[in-house]
């Protein structure tokens, strides 16, 4: 069974490079009935916070990418990484290293002035045990030659000389062990048999084959998936705008879109642009991501939004509204369903944010009309329509949207005016501004009461 995993370190956000590598991890799992794993790469206690940890969950969860087993924590399993570093102590496969600091650093610049690939020398790779009580650290033997050559399912074959590598640290000198080796040990015990990832670990993936093989461990396949860049074609990073997973659901983009956006972003099936889930499920194939990198763009991720805010159902959208709304203080409890807002609303809005502030008038009550659309529509003989639309609005039995209509199309035809003269006051005196849904919806959505009252205010 197909078993994958998202690695995350936790020392800053869910950036949207981490949510498509997630996405594609967790795709490639659900297209296979695998399983998809959650380990939080946390070794580096400096960098890594609790913070950054809940916000990587919060991203995952908002995202909707569940995972089977997890989150895994690496710092609660470095008992296992020391028994198998002392296991490969005692197999002659790992071997403790007493070069000083000042030595390494003296090779270094030695190795540079002549222009050769910094690499360790291998001299303590052959010496007898010790018995000292020097600080030492412990390097994993990698083999001198030979190459180790893997397929992977976006690079194709790739190929790296075991000369090319050194002895890689696998425990430094407090006995913590190093990152790549617990990759190692995790992916191997949590039976990980596709590691999908940034092409930035490519350079790692042969170092830790040679770590699995002398642990008799099975290879993953593996998928190095390339970079995101922005649309000025440099790497993707703040500067860019939104990057983190939860501001993009802040700024009022839905999880459907956010996903849908990042499939597209290095993958494709065809020319197809819109994928539901259940889709992406079912065509997604690692052999199908591109290998070039791919660039963001903003409007395209609009559109993908604006697409979804229109087509799902009203009542899920609304879900994801009412923590916008909540954002906004709108207070939702006196007024019309949030899911008949949306259907009103969604021709209209680009986002959830957008949608929530154009909302506003559902629910509460406006200080002023909005001061050109007063001047224009609110004033001497544009007054007159309204009026007699108050008569005849007051006189209405019952308050639906036909008769509303009914209303708005006899007033026109008593005054004999077109139905503009007598829609633009009415929408500015419910709305307070010029622009809304269709106004028999309008009026029936903000409720006979409130409509009522606002007329008398902008007929005063
Ligand atoms: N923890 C690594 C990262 O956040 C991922 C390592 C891996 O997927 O193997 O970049």
């Amino acid at each position: 069974v197909t078993k994958t995993r998202f690695a995350p370190s936790p020392t800053g956000f869910l950036h949207v490079g981490g949510a498509r590598t997630a996405l594609y991890s967790w795709l490639h799992a659900q297209a296979n009935q695998g399983e998809f794993v959650l380990r939080i790469e946390d070794t580096d206690l400096e960098r890594s916070t609790q913070e950054a940890c809940d916000a990587i969950l919060d991203g995952m969860k908002w995202l909707g990418l569940d995972w089977d087993q997890g989150p895994f924590y690496q710092t609660k399993r470095f008992d296992r990484y020391n028994e198998i570093i002392a296991q490969l102590l005692e197999q002659g496969k790992a071997y403790k290293c007493y070069c000083s600091r000042e030595r390494i650093e003296a090779l270094r610049e030695e190795q540079a002035a002549k222009g050769e690939r910094q690499k360790y020398d291998g001299c303590c790779r052959d010496l007898p045990a010790r018995d000292t009580d020097e600080p030492f650290v412990i390097r994993f033997k990698n083999p001198t030659e030979g190459s180790v050559v893997f397929q992977d399912h976006v690079r194709g074959q790739v190929e790296f000389s075991n000369e090319e590598l050194d002895d890689l640290i696998i425990a430094r000198t407090e006995g913590t062990p190093t990152y790549n080796f617990c990759v190692v040990v995790d992916d191997w015990d949590m039976g990980i048999n596709c590691v999908v990832r940034g092409e930035d670990h490519l350079n790692n993936t042969p170092r830790q084959i040679n770590i699995l093989k002398a642990l008799d461990a099975p290879i993953p396949e593996y998928a190095h998936v390339s970079m995101i860049l922005g649309d000025d074609g440099a790497k993707l990073s703040k500067r860019h705008g939104a990057v983190s997973v939860m501001q993009y659901r802040d700024d009022g983009y839905l999880p459907e879109a956010l996903l849908n956006y990042l499939v597209r972003l290095g993958w494709s099936h065809g020319d197809q642009e819109v994928f539901s889930i259940e889709e992406m499920k079912q065509l997604f194939k690692l052999d199908d991501i591109n290998k070039a990198a791919s660039a963001f763009n903003t409007e395209k991720l609009n559109w993908l939004n604006q697409h979804y805010i229109k087509s799902l159902a009203p009542e899920y959208v609304a879900e994801h509204l009412v923590w916008h709304m909540q954002e906004q203080n709108i207070d939702t409890s006196n007024g019309p369903a949030l899911a008949e807002v949306v259907t009103a609303l969604s021709e209209r809005a680009k986002t959830l944010k957008e949608l929530a502030a154009s909302s506003r008038y559902f629910y509460e009550d406006f200080e002023e009309f909005d001061a050109a659309q007063a001047k224009k529509h609110l004033r001497g003989v544009a007054m007159e329509p309204l009026q007699l639309v108050q008569k005849k609005l007051a006189e209405l039995e019952n308050w639906e949207q036909e008769a509303l209509h009914q209303v708005i199309q006899d007033t026109a035809a008593e005054l004999e005016v077109g139905m503009g003269k007598v829609g633009m006051p009415l929408r500015v005196a419910v709305t307070g501004a010029g622009q809304s849904p269709a106004l028999d919806l309008t009026l029936l959505l903000i409720g006979r009461e409130r409509c009522a009252q606002r007329i008398s205010k902008a007929v005063e």
